[in-house]
């Protein structure tokens, strides 16, 4: 892989604060067709689970996740569902067509998933308050969060992937890929320049922490490389930097990033990066002096 990484430049925005927008967990569109059942969604339901993936994964949807599928599909965001790249242990990603290119889908599974591991993330989170325990209603603001959390790094000039749509568990995004194959994690890959890597990924830590987020699974497995960038993925559990926890998940975010790049040879630790990306102030110098 080459040496060089470019950074993509921040829009000109107005300082992003602490706001955050209402996550509405009410019935959606998608859960009222999955009731509602009519010719058009049942022919549409047969037609993808006939097809030999969905006879292999047919467990992995329920009723409700083929209509927000169904409703992306009317929506224009999908065309045709294309092949699984990632199975996790909340969601899984495919891909899927639109036009001419190809978009990346995550769908959260509600059921399989127990929310031990989001516990930590959700509690304290301002934007979860009042929405109790329902699986569905708690996955579904996951996904709205994220969504949100994609846009704001976004604004705030971390390269992510671009959010198109979401629909109840589903999410649809940009697919960071090259002539199809999904771009390679850090890990996957040789790094023949850390020094301007490991810029890079501090930059767009300081950049998301300004703009009020902390990404929280930061590591090598959540950032990937694609066409000279590096590109951040995974925003679903970052919080705001007024969570509870917010502290412990920038240190560990640190904590990984430094050992990684440890690991390339360079001499950075943790601490380091924690405190260079809380001292706001001392970095605008040089970073000015970077541009
Ligand atoms: P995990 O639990 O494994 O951390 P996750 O289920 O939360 O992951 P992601 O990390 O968002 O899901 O995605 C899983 C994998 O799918 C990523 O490691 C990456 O390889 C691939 N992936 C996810 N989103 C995209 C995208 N927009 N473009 C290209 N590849 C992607
Ligand atoms: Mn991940």
């Amino acid at each position: 892989m080459t040496g060089e990484f470019e950074l993509v430049e921040p829009e000109a925005v107005d300082t992003p604060g602490d706001e955050w927008e209402a996550i509405d967990v009410e019935d959606t569109e998608a859960d009222r067709i999955a009731r509602r059942r009519d010719r058009e969604f049942s022919e549409f339901r047969k037609r993808i689970k006939d097809t030999e993936r969905f006879k292999l994964e047919e467990s992995v949807f329920d009723e409700a996740t083929y209509a927000a599928i169904y409703k992306l599909v009317q929506d224009g965001h999908i065309d045709a569902f294309g092949g699984p790249i990632s199975t996790g242990k909340e969601a899984n990603v495919y891909t899927a067509l639109v036009d001419d290119h190809e978009v990346a889908v995550k769908v959260y599974r509600i059921n399989a998933s127990d929310f031990k591991d989001m516990r930590g993330y959700l509690d304290g989170d301002p934007r979860f308050e009042g929405i109790g325990q329902d699986k569905r209603k708690v996955v579904m603001a996951w996904v709205r969060k994220e969504f949100a959390n994609l846009k704001r790094a976004q604004k705030a000039g971390v390269r992510v992937p671009n959010p198109i749509a979401v629909e109840r568990n589903v999410l649809v995004m940009e697919y960071i890929a090259t002539d199809g194959d999904r771009a390679k994690r850090l890990n996957e890959v040789h790094i023949e320049n850390p020094e301007t890597a490991y810029e890079v990924v501090r930059e767009y830590m300081c950049r998301l922490y300004d703009a009020g987020l902390v990404h929280g699974d930061l590591s090598e497995y959540n950032i990937v490389f694609h066409d000279g960038q590096l590109v951040v993925i995974d925003l679903g559990q970052a919080v705001t930097k007024h969570h509870p926890n917010a502290g412990d998940f920038l240190e560990r975010d640190c904590e990984n990033i430094a050992d990684f790049f440890a690991r390339q040879g360079m001499d950075v630790t943790g601490e380091d990066l924690y405190d260079y990306i809380k001292d706001d102030d001392g970095r605008t110098e040089s970073s000015e002096d970077a541009a």
